[in-house]
This record gives structure tokens, sequence and C-alpha cells, in this order.
């Protein structure tokens, strides 16, 4: 019979980017989703690595920065073991903010600045700022994820939904609707679907293809984000909802994006929209990561990364990765302890 180390239910780029660092250390990796692998929150995203981001919690910050410092060599890692480019951008972001009081890595930018770095757009009076944050896109990402898996040897097993993960001799048994797996240890890396605190959190977007180039930063103001890709299309970004597991695209959500991306970049208003669609982030109730070994022994979660799940992802699978192998967290993870839920409830 077959036999893994380590079991890891779900394929998004959180449960595929640490079976790929299992494998990397020599563990037998078994990923099994319940539909088809990478094709939910991770392949829905805009692909900010927003690192800097005032609205990330100062608990976040630490893990946000590494993540961040660690994505070249991540991506490098990938496309050349998926022989694919996943449209990895160094160009910086502009940030039109409401306060002109920012973390120290946003530069500020004068009006001239501006009208230098990015002719096309128009600011209406917010402080308006630089941050060295690179951008990719998160479809193209979670693809490459798959091939490399694929070409390491990492079995990936889609339409198994797991229903239970729970002790038994030899470590953790995974069950799922049609079978059981058994191994050493066992990572729910099941997004939205983690089950309580984890809450699905819509998010609407959509991508536009305007006749010429007319962006090359990131831009993220306060009702909206832009993100240009390198073959030109142009990604507008998104609602955030409470509405359950209902992945439903409203037209006037849409239009209401486009609206206000147009606002800042008036040729995107007579842009055709070329894409639309919703992803589910996994939310929690101090949205923070759930990182860390549970009550079960051999069973642990890495979930919940609500708005940054793809910049989070090399981070979460060295940090899990190495609590497998029974090593200190090379960070502090107790902020993500899964023990802070079970202590407010109890
Ligand atoms: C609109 C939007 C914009 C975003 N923008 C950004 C951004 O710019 N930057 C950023 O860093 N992050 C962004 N995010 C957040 C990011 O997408 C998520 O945090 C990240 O994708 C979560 O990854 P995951 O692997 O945990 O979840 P998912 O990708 O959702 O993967 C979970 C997997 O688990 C599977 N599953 C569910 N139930 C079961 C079960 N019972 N058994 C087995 N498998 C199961 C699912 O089928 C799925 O494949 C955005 C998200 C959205 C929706």
């Amino acid at each position: 019979m077959k036999t893994w180390d380590t079991i890891i239910a779900g394929a998004g780029i959180i449960g595929v980017s640490l079976a790929l660092e299992l494998q990397e250390r020599g563990a037998r990796v078994l990923v099994l989703d319940s539909g088809e692998p990478g094709h939910e929150a991770s392949s829905a995203a805009a692909g900010m690595l927003a690192a800097f981001d005032p609205e990330t919690l100062p608990a976040l910050r630490p893990l946000a920065v590494e993540s961040a410092r660690m994505f070249p060599e991540y991506v490098r890692k990938l496309e050349a073991a998926a022989q694919m480019q996943v449209d990895f951008r160094r160009m910086g972001t502009i940030a039109f903010l409401e306060t002109a009081s920012t973390p120290p890595e946003h530069k500020s930018l004068s009006t001239h600045d501006l009208e230098r770095l990015e002719p096309s757009l128009r600011n209406h009076g917010h402080p308006a700022f630089f941050v060295q944050e690179d951008s990719v896109d998160p479809h193209l990402l979670m693809l490459a994820n798959l091939a490399a898996a694929c070409k390491a040897g990492i079995e990936i097993r889609g339409h198994q939904k797991v229903t239970s993960m729970r002790p038994c001799s030899s470590g953790v048994e995974v069950v799922t609707e049609a079978d059981r797996f058994t191994a050493r240890s066992a990572v729910d890396c099941r997004g939205a679907w983690s089950g309580t605190p984890v809450k699905p959190r819509k998010g609407q977007m959509l991508y536009v293809q305007p006749k010429t180039s007319i962006l090359r930063h990131v831009l993220r103001a306060p009702e909206v984000y832009v993100v240009p890709r390198t073959t030109g299309k142009i990604l507008i970004g998104a609602t955030v909802e409470d509405v359950g597991y209902d992945k439903t695209v409203n037209p006037s959500a849409i239009q209401g994006l486009l609206n206000a991306a147009a606002k800042y970049l008036p040729e995107l208003a007579s842009a055709p929209i070329t894409q639309s669609w919703a992803g589910l982030r996994p939310g929690t109730p101090d949205d923070l990561p759930i990182i860390g070994p549970t009550e079960t022994p051999g069973l642990f979660v890495a979930s919940g990364h609500f708005r940054n799940g793809i910049l989070l992802a090399p981070v979460t699978a060295r940090i899990v990765a190495g609590l497998i192998e029974g090593g200190p967290a090379p960070l502090s993870i107790s902020a993500f302890s899964p023990a802070r839920f079970s202590r407010q409830t109890a």
C-alpha cells in the first residue's frame, strides 16, 4: 500500500507551495482537492505583493515583508521547474492614500514626479507615494505551481473532498468521500472551506484591454486598485463582500469598479471588458491567517490568508514545512496560532 509522509487538504497556492517545499526537503506528499486543483481563490486574485500596504495589520507585517523578500527566488525556482513565466513585475506601486502619515517605505511623489512616472494618471487631491512592491499574475503562478508539482512527482488528486482529519496510530487519518489515507502529518489548506472560524469573503474583479499601454505601475487608490500585466491587459479590483459561498458576478459591481478606475485613468472608460469573475478569500475574525499545529498531534493548519495569500505563500510554506519537521518557526507565529480561537470559545 502506498504511504505518504504528509497529506495536504486543498490544492490552492498555499497547499501546493507547501507540497513543493516539503518534497524538496525529501518528504513524500499527497495533495487532495475537492474540485479542480488551483481553481479557487488563488487563480482569482489580483497578485499585488503589497507587503507595505498601510492596511496590512502590524502583526502581519514581519511575515509579509519576509515573504516579499523571498518572492523573487520563489518565482525563479518555479519558472525554471515549470518551464513557464508568471509575469512577475518589479515596477513598483503608486499609492494614493487618504492620509499623509505612511510607513517609511512610501516615498512621497510631487505632481511633476507623478506625471513623469504615469502620464495617463489623474490624481484627485490624494497624497501620492511610490512603494517598491512587486506583482505577479496569480493565474499563471497557480498553473506554474501545479506544473512544478507534477514534474516533481507530487501526487495531486482532484475531486477528493476531505471530510475529516483525525488522529490514528500512525499519525493522522484523512477521510474523503470515497477513500481513507494515513500519514505522519496532515495540513488543512482548504482556504475559505477550512471551517470555523474561517469564512468566505467574496471579491469581484475584471480585466480590460485598452488599445494602448496606459499604465506601468500598480495603482492603489482608496476605492479601487489597478494592476497592469505585461500583455497589456489591466486588472481592476475588487469588492469585499460577506455573502457566503456565492460567486455570482454582478454587472453593476463590475461597472462600479470600472468607473472608479476610470476616475484615475480616463482611457479605461472606453476599454473593452474582456473578463470578469469572483473569488472567495479565506477570511478570519481578526483578519490574520491561521498557521500552526492544532490540538490533534500531527495535524496543522495553514489557512485564513484573506487578502494576502499570494504574497504569503512562500513564507507560509517555509514555516509549516519547518514545523512538520519538528523545528522552531523561523519567525514568530504566535499571533497566528489556531489556539487563539479555541481559547475564545472555551
Ligand atoms: C478578488 C481577490 C483578490 C485578491 N488579491 C490578492 C492580491 O492582490 N494579493 C494577495 O496576496 N492575495 C490576494 N487575494 C487573496 C488570495 O487569493 C488568497 O488569500 C489565497 O489564494 C488563498 O489561498 P488558499 O490556497 O488558502 O485558498 P484556495 O486557492 O481557495 O485553495 C483552497 C483549495 O481547497 C480546496 N478545498 C475546499 N474544500 C476542500 C475539501 N473539503 N477537501 C479538499 N479540498 C478542499 C478548494 O477546492 C481549493 O482548491 C485575493 C483574493 C481574491 C478573491
